[in-house]
């Protein structure tokens, strides 16, 4: 059986009258790295604090690891790493200051010889204090005190935030570096989808609080496709197709973006609505994205789906 590492179910956050999350059930396996997406204001940084008890939900619960978000144990909290927003970092204490802090809060499983090859790989002065660091090299020195503890469970909040694209590349394989050993699991967001897609296998997609999909990126990835069909005379009044989020019309062609519609779906309507000729159009996942999140369409999804 595969094991969840975190889950949360019926999470809902209230900021006075103003919802943040919306009845949020969600299943993360063990040896995943799952990216989390939303657009702004869709409620991932609360999730992610609601996630680690670092804020109190209004109704619903989550568990890390086994046990409950808002009763986390020091042990429980040792196996687990949180990349915050904006790298918050003492601003005053050097890179080597900061790893003897950090340290010792994790005698037993602090990896020296991890944190020293990530400084070297990222080219960091030791030396340096963190106010005399660019924001890159604050997010590289919070990876790597983030990772050097071994982490079985690491949530990062936006870790790639105002990076350069080389730069994101460097932490990004500092992720998957960490996912290779066995059992580790990550969730991240971002507001880079070619990211997401680069390095993630599942995704999370948050929609103004509600949880729209929570799968494998490949099926995500499958199941939203763009048909462009070409009419001889005028297109049709009616688009009835299963699945329908989005329809395009012009004189001679029909643009529909689709989910969960299966090819042979796609030709049996195609010819039942008089095309003369369809296209299946492959999207990107920055697409995918924007069509699934448009305004008009508040379609849940993927909830069914295997962990
Ligand atoms: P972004 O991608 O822009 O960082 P997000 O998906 O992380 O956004 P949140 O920061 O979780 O979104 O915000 C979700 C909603 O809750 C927003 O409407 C935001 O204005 C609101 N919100 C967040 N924090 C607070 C707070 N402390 N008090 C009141 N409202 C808040």
């Amino acid at each position: 059986m595969i094991e969840t590492v975190l889950e949360t179910q019926g999470l809902t956050k209230y900021y006075g009258s103003a919802l943040a999350v919306d009845h949020m059930d969600l299943k993360i396996p063990r040896g995943c790295i799952c990216g989390f997406i939303g657009r702004n204001g869709a409620g991932k940084t609360t999730a992610i604090k609601l996630m680690l008890g670092l804020l109190r939900p209004t109704a619903g619960s989550s568990r890390l690891l086994g046990c409950d978000s808002a009763a986390l144990t020091p042990a429980i909290r040792q196996r687990i790493g949180y990349v915050a927003e904006g790298h918050r970092l003492f601003r005053w204490m050097s890179i080597s200051g900061l790893e003897k802090f950090q340290r010792a809060f994790f005698p037993k499983q602090w990896d020296d010889k991890l944190f020293a090859d990530m400084i070297e790989y990222f080219g960091l002065p030791k030396k340096q204090k963190i106010k005399h660091l660019s924001n890159g090299q604050r997010a590289q020195v919070s990876l790597a005190l983030t990772l050097a503890p071994n982490p079985e469970l690491l949530i990062m909040d936006d870790p790639t935030l105002g990076l350069d694209a080389a730069i994101r590349r460097q932490f990004l394989e500092g992720m998957i570096e960490l996912i290779m050993r066995q059992g580790r699991t990550i969730l991240f967001s971002s507001h880079i989808l070619g990211d997401v897609e680069r390095v993630s296998d599942r995704i999370v997609v948050i929609d103004k609080g509600v949880l729209r999909a929570d799968c494998k990126l490949e099926r995500f990835r499958e199941a939203i496709k763009k048909v462009i069909l070409g009419f001889e005379d005028s297109v049709p009044a009616e688009v009835d197709i299963d699945g329908l989020l989005h329809c395009r019309r012009s004189e001679k062609e029909l643009e529909l973006t689709l989910v969960g519609t299966d090819d042979e779906k796609i030709a049996e309507w195609a010819n039942s609505a008089g095309a003369e000729k369809y296209t299946i159009v492959k999207m990107n996942l920055e697409d995918q994205f924007i069509e699934f999140t448009a305004p008009a369409n508040r379609r849940k999804l993927f909830q069914w789906e295997e962990i």
